[in-house]
């Protein structure tokens, strides 16, 4: 049986220490989130995740979502979990209080979020869509749109979902079908078939609220003619409660590779009575709002799989007993040592570690930035932060996602053949993560973005966003000694990262295929420049604290400090490699003749 044990020590130090968590609590509204609340927020966090979500984990693997005559059941045990979830208010934590929500600050969310999907990410995406449904809502709904609907959502009695896809459009949603004829009392009739709807369908909630992108009788093709519109499952009646069931249903239910514990719905619209949320033909625009929070949650679905993944990585390293270490035996007492001794198992156990934390911390920047831009007053300060946060969600999604799957790959590695084997649990996180890397836009896409839109964008302001600090902090600890040994490896990062942008930038004013086939490779780099500032930012803070002595505290920091120097010198190398093939350009895989495929 696998083991969760939420990992607050690390997510305190990110909280407090690194970013200062008193800093967050003088934003407007969030005077009460001391670093006390948010720590007790964090600690009743750990417990839903560990006794509620996490034993229905490979439950929901196993028997995964039911379907029948457009009905939905999900796993045994989903429904209490859920009914718990709500009571407990985790599905409005960070929501917007006039709405039923507990405005707690982002900072904090992000890391309660990273434990539900380190305890069971099939079940996160119930509640997980609904905040991202919330989310659109908020940014795009009209004030009675918003009160009508939104404290529902909040509260977790109704959920959401988001209905993009259809079978011959995915990526390129310009293609889309789904139809909305407008009726005469200001609503629409929305016909269609989506596909791939996760919690399109469930018996978790009494309704369904379906955000829906559709086109207008008149609506101009492609992306430019797309709209959306609010489509619950049943309708609504004047005084709150429910009315008459709304013309759609689920048809059928995906089975899948992994996340079975979510319901993965095939959607039919017949007609559905629905109505225009935003600006007519603006859609897509007001997706992107839930987009961009769902693909940064995405990004966490990958650090928390590849937490849990290691956690019982390193329980089943200590106890499995395989061969004599090569420097003498460590385990006389046993008939060999403990797979812990070897050095590969020690590699694979530290890449993910060292990828894990660096994450998180990365993942912990992001989130302040977005709280300041939720909640500052101050215009400069929010305009660097909606630049920080657009420049970082794809980053964010597609490398903490793709991480997410190797670090899982990396755990079934480190228990061998057991590994492999369904009884042990951990077959289940490759499998759970491999989605990750796929909905949302793929990891393809992110990186596009990237490239594409991010860097050039407002005269490549964005990346400055992340330059400008790394440099002021490079510059700030020239005479820091703890610091020596790792600046001139994050300096190195960054000049990498300053040539490829060059070269893609370059590339883009002649060939456009150039951009495209730069783009995973200078995600990947930039990736990992940005988890090298964040390395050398935990020792700057770390090192001063690790002593000399064995007690448990310096032991925290020293291991900080010695999984930096693991990242730096193991890992960050691997920016050298990616520039070169970045240089390299596009001719060997586009001049490579179609027919020969
Ligand atoms: C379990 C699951 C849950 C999902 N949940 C939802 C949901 O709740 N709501 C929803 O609307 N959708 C959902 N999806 C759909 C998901 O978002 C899409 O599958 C995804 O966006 C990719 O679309 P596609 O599968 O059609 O692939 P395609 O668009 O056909 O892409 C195929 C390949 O081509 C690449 N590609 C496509 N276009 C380009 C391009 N321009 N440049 C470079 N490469 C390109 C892609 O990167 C990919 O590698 C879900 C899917 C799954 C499997």
């Amino acid at each position: 049986m696998p083991v969760y044990k939420a990992p607050l020590k690390d997510m305190r130090f990110v909280l407090h220490e690194l970013y200062d968590s008193t800093a967050i609590a003088e934003l407007p509204g969030n005077a009460d989130f001391t670093p006390e609340l948010i720590d007790s927020v964090l600690e009743e966090a750990a417990k839903i995740s560990e006794e509620v979500l996490f034993p229905l984990n490979q439950v929901g693997d196993r028997e995964g979502c039911t379907y029948e005559n457009g009905v939905v059941r999900t796993p045994t045990g989903y429904r209490e979990a859920y009914r718990t979830f709500c009571e407990g208010g985790w599905t409005s934590i960070s929501a917007d209080p006039d709405y039923g929500g507990q405005g707690m600050p982002l900072t904090a969310a992000m890391m309660v979020e990273e434990m539900f999907c380190s305890a069971n990410v099939a079940f996160g995406l119930y509640p997980g869509l609904s905040h991202g449904a919330y989310v659109a809502l908020k940014h795009s709904g009209s004030e009675e749109q918003k009160k009508a609907w939104l404290p529902n959502i909040v509260s977790g009695k109704w959920t959401g979902t988001m209905c993009l896809t259809e079978p011959h459009c995915g990526t390129d949603l310009g293609m889309l079908r789904t139809k909305a004829v407008p009726n005469d009392d200001g609503t629409y009739s929305i016909t269609g078939n989506k596909i791939f709807i996760s919690a399109g369908e469930h018996d978790l909630a009494e309704n369904i609220v379906h955000l829906v992108l559709a086109r207008l009788p008149d609506a101009p093709a492609g992306v430019k003619g797309i709209s959306m519109f609010l489509v619950p499952k049943f309708l609504p009646r004047e005084d709150g409660t429910l009315g008459p069931r709304n013309g759609m249903q689920c048809t059928a239910i995906e089975h899948k590779m992994g996340l079975n514990g979510s319901a993965t719905c095939a959607m039919s619209f017949d007609g559905a009575t629905g109505w225009l949320v935003g600006e007519p033909n603006k859609g897509l625009a007001a997706m992107f709002k839930m987009m961009n929070t769902e693909r940064l949650s995405v990004g966490i679905q990958g650090l928390g799989i590849a937490e849990v993944a290691y956690q019982n990585a390193v329980a089943y390293a200590r106890e499995r007993i395989q061969g004599r270490s090569l420097t003498g035996t460590k385990a006389p007492e046993k008939q060999a040592d403990p797979i812990l001794v070897h050095p590969d198992v020690r590699r694979m156990l530290l890449t993910s570690r060292a990828y894990i934390e660096g994450c998180r911390a990365l993942a912990g920047w992001v989130a302040r930035e977005l709280e300041i831009l939720e909640k500052s007053d101050d215009g400069d300060a929010k305009q660097a932060a909606d630049d920080f946060a657009s420049l970082m969600t794809p980053v964010v999604k597609a490398m903490f996602t793709d991480l997410g799957f190797e670090i899982a790959s990396l755990a079934v590695q480190t228990y061998g053949g057991h590994g492999y084997i369904r009884d042990h649990g951990i077959e289940q996180y490759v499998r759970d993560a491999r989605i990750a890397m796929l909905y949302e836009g793929t990891n393809g896409i992110q990186a596009l973005d990237l490239v594409g839109r991010k860097l050039p964008q407002d005269g490549g302001r964005l990346l400055t966003r992340f330059l400008d600090p790394v440099l002021e902090f490079i510059d700030a600890h020239q005479d820091n000694d703890a610091l020596a040994e790792f600046l001139p490896a994050l300096s190195q990062a960054l000049e990498h990262v300053q040539e490829a942008t060059g070269l893609i930038m370059e590339g883009a004013m002649t060939n456009r295929d150039e951009v495209g086939a730069a783009s995973v490779d200078y995600l990947r780099l930039f990736g990992l420049a940005s988890l090298a500032f964040v390395w050398a930012r935990m020792v700057a803070v770390a090192a001063p604290k690790a002593g000399e002595d064995g007690e448990e505290a310096a032991q925290f920091y020293r291991a900080k400090v010695q999984t930096a120097k693991f990242f730096m010198e193991r890992l960050l190398p691997q920016t050298g490699a990616l520039l070169a093939a970045i240089r390299s350009g596009a001719a060997t895989m586009m001049e490579f003749e179609d027919a020969a495929f």
